[in-house]
């Protein structure tokens, strides 16, 4: 049994963005040699979030447009109210949306290949950008 962690950083440009961090992860996970286990991918932030989908711009735009209509930015929020006027903290939004999407995924490995179908990337979710973000990735496994 093996454990390996690394880390991705990301760097945002815009408030609300996403990004397809899967040749990353296939990087660390090819460095690994592990052949068979688990890929967890996690982000230690409350205002992003990780899901897998298609690494498509179009699906990046309406996934991002349901969002914001579901959860807008500005709104009658506890959070920034508490928080007014102090820069990048009037953020209740984000944090709304980052649980209702979650801040990690797992993907199983197999014969040292992530089992992710063919349209399917692992894709970071910006929030409240711009920021510097980290993603965590642990993979657990066997040789
Ligand atoms: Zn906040």
């Amino acid at each position: 049994m093996k454990i390996i962690r690394d880390t991705i950083n990301v760097a945002t440009r815009r408030t609300y963005e996403i990004l397809d961090i899967t040749t990353n992860i296939n990087n660390i996970l090819e460095k690994s040699k592990i052949e068979d286990g688990l890929l967890v991918c996690y982000v230690p932030h409350t205002t992003a979030a990780i899901t897998i989908n298609e690494g498509d711009e179009t699906v990046f735009e309406d996934l991002l447009e349901l969002l914001k209509k579901w959860v807008p930015r500005k709104g009658d929020y506890k959070h920034n109210a508490k928080y007014a006027g102090i820069p990048q903290e009037e953020n209740a939004h984000a944090h709304i949306i980052s649980s209702i999407i979650q801040p990690s995924i797992t993907v199983p490995i197999t014969n040292g290949r992530l089992e992710l179908g063919t349209w399917q990337r692992v894709l970071f979710i910006e929030l409240d950008g711009p920021r510097n973000r980290r993603v965590i990735v642990k993979i657990i496994g066997i040789k």
